[in-house]
């Protein structure tokens, strides 16, 4: 089969999957975890009907974008980071990136914000939770982002539109499945509390785990191996 008919398949499973397991399955969208694919593979993700590239590098993203400029299919696909950032990396895609999934800090936030100011862009953006606290994550632990969020609610070149997390490395479903539990209700919780329900996506939920991500509510799964082999 060609990657592009193996994409087309897998983006068929994957539906069905949302449409069985999402409580709102009209409001999910599949990011493409695409840092397995080269920019010529990427093309087949996209005439496979792919509407999301989400990068984690500055560097592959910054390629991928060029190669797509030049094919002039650039502007049909929403660009997503997925990764985790540094400051001085910022300048290269801020200017056509549609939403930073990993905002997992206060400096962060405020460089995203300096960065958007200078060229009058809002900037969508999800905060990154630790929900495990595990150490090798990266993200706010709840107790952090309680304390700040004001200052991050009030960086007006940012656009907070929801949370993002990732679960933890277990094959234990139960620890998984609250994981996500948690970040749902951490988003409930925010907007009734701070963001008068402005925070609306959820993105949580990766090849392994995205069904229980999507009986969660999660309204974007980012999906890599499951996607493209
Ligand atoms: C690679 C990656 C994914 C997808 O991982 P798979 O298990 O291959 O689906 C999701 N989120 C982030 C941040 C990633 O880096």
């Amino acid at each position: 089969m060609s990657l592009k008919d193996t994409i087309t398949k897998n983006f068929n499973e994957i539906n069905e999957d949302i449409k069985k397991y999402s409580p709102y399955p009209e409001k999910v969208k599949i990011v493409g975890a695409t840092k397995y694919l080269d920019k010529y593979k990427l093309e087949d993700y996209f005439y496979s009907g792919a509407k999301i590239i989400g990068e984690n590098r500055v560097q592959s993203l910054r390629e991928k974008k060029e190669h797509f400029d030049n094919l002039d299919i650039s502007k049909k696909i929403e660009w997503h980071f997925i990764g985790s950032l540094q400051k001085n990396k910022l300048k290269y895609f801020i200017d056509y990136i549609n939403l930073i999934h990993s905002v997992d800090r206060l400096s962060i936030a405020e460089a995203i914000d300096k960065e958007a100011k200078k060229r009058n862009k809002i900037i969508n953006c999800l905060l990154e939770i630790n929900i495990s606290k595990e150490k090798s994550k990266h993200g706010f632990f709840i107790e952090d982002l309680y304390e700040n969020i004001n200052k991050l609610k009030s960086l007006n070149n940012l656009n907070i539109i929801g949370l993002m997390t990732m679960a933890p490395f277990t094959k234990d479903k139960e620890i998984i499945l609250n994981v996500f539990k948690n970040l749902k209700t951490l988003k409930d919780e925010l907007n009734n509390t701070h963001f008068n329900g402005e925070l609306t996506e959820l993105s949580m939920g990766m090849s392994n785990d995205y069904k229980l991500a999507l009986s969660q509510g999660a309204t974007m799964i980012r999906i890599g191996s499951k996607l493209f082999n």
